[in-house]
């Protein structure tokens, strides 16, 4: 599955936006108590009379006991709002089930039986979207985790692995599409205008992969041979006027079958590859097997309404999808503890299929930048929580950044510390060993030691320990010495005080002054507290690199001068460390600003430095433009307000608005001779005109700090000639900030334009909930109103809600505002979507690390949801652990 990714709108910094109610302590489950289930269920058929209203459910279960279980005499199948209609036992109705809460129990005695359920369920009224339901007149499914309990009762965990006979039937008229896992095996007409289908899937999964769709769609179609020589029919399925969209989706699959046999050895294994793109949808997408059910956002594109931006998160999305077909579909998880045991290696899939695609520079410094915005605040805030979880409530709270991209970091530092080659042996074994299992993060990491020639032994702590480990970083030199000296320190997270030391692996260079070169890269691995190596023949103390490409996903703490950064931002061969160093620079100088520790003369001459480093990036003709972009993006205010134990957001905003100023006012020229030189490229795809699009935005962005008016001129004229969404989105982004005839004009020209194309209308949301205008909680408040604003749509939601809550001087107005509007979201989201509800408890939840006034008002607006009666699982437990 992936979280809804939201590359960035305001400022080019990107924020990730995606059961009737329970008792006031809803259970805690824990790793710890993990037993195999008493019961085997290999064979599943399932029968369908659909309906939007009713669709009924026959499911019959072939079970056996479980040879590497304790006996049990009854079997519990789970539920969550089902309605029993009949049970029968081998061919027999019986009575003697019981309900247990949602789960029905029926006793079994010792060998095989064939258990048959009948269940009704209402797929319009299932506003939460997980299990069956309905969505612009069509019926799909969400499963993972536990939606599959919604649709029937069944053993609902991912060790029970079972092959799928799914039969549907449904009128012609209403879904003559039907849709479900694996191969179609028959179909046929019945009378009263209906017709039916049946699908079989020949390789055993667990429930969660299970999906059904039926609706009036139409396909893109195509086909892939694949490295055996099998033929595979692709399919990408929408509604009829969303056709002309789904070439890009189509290319990135093809693309993503190719890369995966060529990467990691892996195969497609059945003759049908189908992709369903559904509008209402809680997360990004759904790697259900054989049949990918996808958010619009991630498969619909054209230059016209999709920004450079979507056209890769669109190819991310479908690789990493197709990438679930061995790592999550093969083998699967034993436990939902083990999430990122799939998630963690198919992000690190995705993210290095990515780089192939778009180029390796950018794609990683995207990629950190979403780790630092994202995963490092959670990591140290009440929701911490290691890779491979404890414990939870729900689990549908551990979709997190910790589990998918930190979990990638992890996967990453093996790859770094083994090489490519041997950790493609370790990949390799591990799928060998493990093909048609359930398996553990243990069991990946056994693979990777055997087939990898790696010791794990201690590295195994970053699976327990949460928490972004500090390396504290010096460098002094003597005679011809120079001497590094690292310290680790792992901080402490609400599960755990103390901790150990972790191997820390880290990529350097010692860079001559003179010469501005090295003598090549090395890797120290820091597994000790601390650790100090000497380096010979340095005449002259060298400039340290270090962490090069964000080789673990740690903060460096170090003494740097600003004439060593300045250095590195102009000299240094790595790109990401050429990147990290001008956002070294910024930080330093906004965190001494931030803190009074400044004289009027000092901040005057950071600005210079800063400005200076910035000409350079401007003006350099060896940078290509999607670098130079990267290169001018100032660091988030997320980010930056990690580097204070307790921040003050609204004054992190003010200082970071005023350096934009200076330096919008020292480049206005350097400014708008790139903006003038990257309008002359063409309206195409190339790298070269997308890199071209990305330092248009950033021009406007710091030309509208430091000359609103000029940047006004230039921004409307640039959305009056854009031929691409890039830069007409680009522009309206600085228009919504700027107060003036112009905005208002384009804002009304944008939803003229697109109205009806709900992504783009979403889009429009998100600018004016993201922007830098005074009164976007004004705008906020009148958008809720809009009758395009739907409560039941999580698009939409997000488009408006999420982009507030990331949008700095807004959500944390000093008058408490911003979060009296989450928390009444909250509130009203909860009893109809609880899962997408929680997910904006996150930003209130960050109370602790802000200063007092504020943090006293967010800590309000929890307690004020806290004290509500009838709560989700999903709400209470981010909101209890938020206050714990
Ligand atoms: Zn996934």
């Amino acid at each position: 599955m992936d979280i809804a990714r939201t590359p960035s709108i305001a400022d080019g910094n990107p924020q990730m936006a995606d059961a009737p109610p329970v008792p006031a302590q809803p259970p805690l489950i824990r790793r710890a108590d993990y037993k195999p289930f008493p019961w085997l269920v290999p064979e599943i058929r399932l029968h369908f009379d659909l309906g939007i209203e009713t669709t009924r459910v026959v499911s019959t279960l072939k079970v056996a006991p479980n040879p590497d279980a304790a006996a049990d005499d009854v079997i519990r199948l789970n539920g969550d709002g089902l309605q029993v209609s009949s049970v029968k036992l081998d061919g027999l109705p019986v009575k003697n089930w019981e309900m247990d809460g949602p789960d029905l129990v029926l006793p079994l005695s010792a060998g095989e039986h064939e258990v048959e359920i009948v269940t009704e369920v209402s797929p319009e009224k299932n506003s939460q979207l997980m299990g069956l339901y309905a969505s612009n007149g069509m019926l799909c499914t969400q499963c993972e985790a536990e939606g599959f309990r919604r649709i029937t009762f069944f053993p609902d965990r991912p060790d029970i692995l079972s092959t799928y006979l799914v039969k549907m039937e449904g009128p012609v008229a209403q879904f003559p599409v039907l849709l479900s896992n694996g191969n179609k095996v028959s179909a046929g007409e019945s009378a009263g205008g209906r017709h039916w289908a049946e699908w079989h899937d020949p390789w055993p999964k667990p429930s969660y992969l299970f999906a059904l769709v039926a609706g009036d769609l139409v396909a893109r179609t195509d086909s892939f041979t694949t490295m055996s020589g099998r033929e595979v029919d692709l399919a990408v399925w929408v509604r009829a006027e969303d056709l002309p969209r789904t070439e890009h989706a189509m290319d990135s699959l093809k693309k993503s079958m190719k890369w995966d046999e060529e990467a990691f050895g892996r195969e497609y294994d059945l003759d049908v590859f189908n992709i369903v793109a559904v509008s209402d949808f809680n997360m990004g997408a759904m790697e259900n097997k054989g049949l990918n059910v996808f958010n619009t956002k991630y498969v619909l594109a054209d230059p016209d309404t999709a920004t450079d931006g979507d056209y890769d998160a669109i190819e991310g999305v479908i690789g990493h999808e197709y990438f679930h077909n061995w790592s999550g579909n093969r083998v699967t998880c034993r436990d939902w503890f083990q999430l990122s045991l799939k998630e963690g290696f198919t992000v690190l899939r995705d993210q290095l299929f990515s780089q192939d695609m778009q180029g390796e520079a950018v794609k990683r410094i995207e990629d950190v930048r979403v780790l630092r915005a994202v995963q490092f605040p959670e990591d140290s805030g009440p929701l911490a929580h290691p890779i491979r979880p404890d414990s939870f409530r729900e689990i549908s709270n551990f979709y997190t950044a910790t589990v998918y991209n930190k979990g990638a970091e992890v996967l990453r530092m093996m790859r770094t510390m083994a090489g490519p080659v041997a950790f493609r042996q370790g990949t390799d074994l591990y799928f060998e060993r493990h093909d048609g299992e359930a398996a553990t993060c243990e069991d990946f990491v056994k693979a990777m030691e055997d087939g990898a020639g790696l010791d794990l032994r201690q590295f195994r702590l970053w699976y327990s320990q949460a928490g972004t480990p500090k390396v504290e970083v010096s460098l002094t030199h003597k005679g011809d010495t120079a001497t590094l000296a690292l310290k680790q320190t792992v901080p402490p997270t609400p599960d755990r005080i103390a901790k150990k030391p972790m191997p820390i692996p880290l990529r350097l260079a010692l860079f001559d002054r003179d010469s501005g070169s090295h003598d090549g890269e090395q890797l120290v691995i820091l597994s000790e507290a601390e650790k100090t190596i000497a380096f010979e023949g340095f005449a002259r103390s060298p400039v340290l690199s270090i962490n090069r490409g964000f080789s673990a996903p740690v903060s460096i703490e170090r003494e740097v001068s600003t004439e060593d950064l300045v250095f590195l931002a102009a000299h240094d061969d790595d790109p990401f460390a050429r990147y990290e160093a001008m956002q070294d620079l910024v930080v330093a100088h906004l965190v001494a600003v931030c803190s009074d520790s400044l004289t009027g003369a000092a901040q005057e001459a950071g600005r210079k430095a800063i400005a200076g480093a910035l000409r350079k990036v401007l003006t350099d003709d060896r940078l290509d433009d999607s670098m130079r972009g990267e290169l001018m993006m100032l660091p988030g205010q997320t980010y930056l307000a990690e580097q204070f134990l307790v921040a003050d957001p609204g004054r992190i905003h003010a200082e970071r608005e005023a350096l934009k100023v200076a330096l919008g006012v020292a480049l206005e020229s350097e400014l708008i001779a790139l903006h003038e030189r990257a309008s002359t490229l063409p309206a195409t795809l190339d790298h070269a005109s997308r890199g071209a699009r990305k330092v248009k935005a950033q021009a406007l962005v710091y030309l509208a700090a430091g000359n609103p008016d000029v940047a006004a001129k230039m921004a409307a004229a640039q959305y009056d000639a854009a031929q691409t969404m890039t830069d007409r989105q680009g522009a309206l982004m600085v228009l919504t900030g700027l107060p003036g005839v112009a905005r208002t004009d384009r804002l009304i020209d944008f939803y003229n334009r697109y109205r009806g194309n709900e992504l783009v209308v979403d889009k429009w949301f998100a600018l004016q909930a993201s922007s830098l205008h005074p009164d976007a909680i004004e705008h906020v408040k009148a958008l809720a109103n809009h009758p395009d604003f739907n409560l039941r749509n999580p698009n939409r939601v997000r488009s408006l809600y999420m982009a507030f809550a990331g949008n700095p001087h807004a959500f944390h107005a000093a008058s408490g505002e911003g979060y009296r509007m989450i928390a009444d979201l909250i509130l009203a989201l909860d009893p109809i979507n609880p899962q997408t509800a929680a997910r904006f408890v996150p930003p209130l939840g960050r109370w602790r690390r802000i200063e007092p006034q504020r943090a006293a008002l967010m800590r309000a607006e929890l307690e004020r949801i806290a004290a509500t009666d009838g709560l989700s699982r999903d709400t209470y437990e981010q909101v209890t652990r938020s206050l714990g």
